[in-house]
């Protein structure tokens, strides 16, 4: 079996699964997600991602429908029922199937889905070369650490990056920058590695925490804190991180050149690290 879905307990081809119109998933994005990703055979930070699905779900207050250590079981069967070795493994809970009401509905199981699809990477020349970025406001809601199914400001976003020839759209809310629509951003200036502090503001994003753990370990300083949408212009290198994307040099953002306007140095040394981790056996 190639593409795998898990519905509910069941195991079958993704062309096959379905959900119920009544899904509170479908009406009202009332559901967290998660994606996880493989490198030869190893789905890379599976604790962690499901230590941040536990957390979103609790913040909603959503039953998960199974425990954590359960969710590892399942994710990994059906990961290994797919055969590959790349793959992009997709986690979504909703609160279930219910007539459509705002308030909670009492006695529903969550739905729980997992999809696995063979991974479709980034080449390696877009990776070299480095991609273009928008700016955007950040019309997301207070609550930006909770990684939910309601993504319509970041589905709008990447379209309006899309429309520009840009790769990415990143966010920016009281003009500080915060993060891409579906990526954490770095920049780099005299050296030091600089990214938004965690808050309700950002997604705390595993590449992220490997990313900053990796440039210590090479020896660069990683300062954590807010900074305005005009130091991205002001800075000497950009880069944003994310599961599928891992980490991408930004070389132009709002038809400015970032630095010299191709990828620089720290982030050149960043992806090395990055690379040499995730080709090793760290899960
Ligand atoms: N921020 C947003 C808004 C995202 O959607 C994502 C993931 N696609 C990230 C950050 C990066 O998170 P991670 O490194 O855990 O994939």
């Amino acid at each position: 079996m190639p593409d795998i879905a898990f519905v509910n307990g069941r195991f079958m081809p993704l062309s096959e699964a379905t959900v119920n119109v009544e899904d509170r998933g479908y009406q009202f994005g009332d559901g967290v997600y998660e994606v996880i990703r493989s490198y030869n055979s190893i789905l890379f930070g599976l604790e962690d991602h499901l230590v941040r699905l536990e957390r979103s779900a609790n913040q909603i207050q959503l039953d998960m429908g199974y425990s954590k250590d359960e969710w590892k079981k399942i994710i990994l069967e059906a990961f290994k029922k797919s055969g590959y070795n790349e793959a992009k493994v997709y986690i979504q809970i909703t609160r279930g199937v219910a007539p459509r009401a705002h308030p909670f509905p009492s006695g529903v199981n969550p739905t729980c889905v997992i999809t696995v699809r063979e991974l479709d990477r980034l080449s390696e020349e877009v990776r070299r070369e480095g991609v273009k970025a928008i700016t955007t406001p950040d019309i997301r809601w207070g609550r930006c650490d909770i990684k939910s199914l309601n993504l319509l400001p970041n589905v709008l976003a990447r379209q309006k990056a899309k429309e520009a020839g840009a790769f990415e759209a990143v966010f920016v809310r009281d003009n500080m920058t915060t993060e891409g629509s579906g990526s954490n951003i770095f920049i780099v200036k005299n050296g030091s590695v600089i990214t938004p502090s965690q808050g309700p503001y950002i997604l705390s994003g595993i590449t992220r925490e490997v990313v900053i753990e990796a440039a210590k370990e090479a020896g660069i300083i990683v300062e954590e804190r807010g900074f305005p949408v005009n130091d991205l212009f002001l800075s000497d290198e950009v880069f944003i991180t994310g599961s599928t994307i891992e980490v991408v040099p930004v070389v132009e953002i709002d038809n400015r050149l970032i630095g010299d306007g191709i990828p620089g140095k720290i982030t050149g040394i960043i992806i090395d690290q990055f690379r040499s981790l995730t080709r090793s056996d760290k899960s």
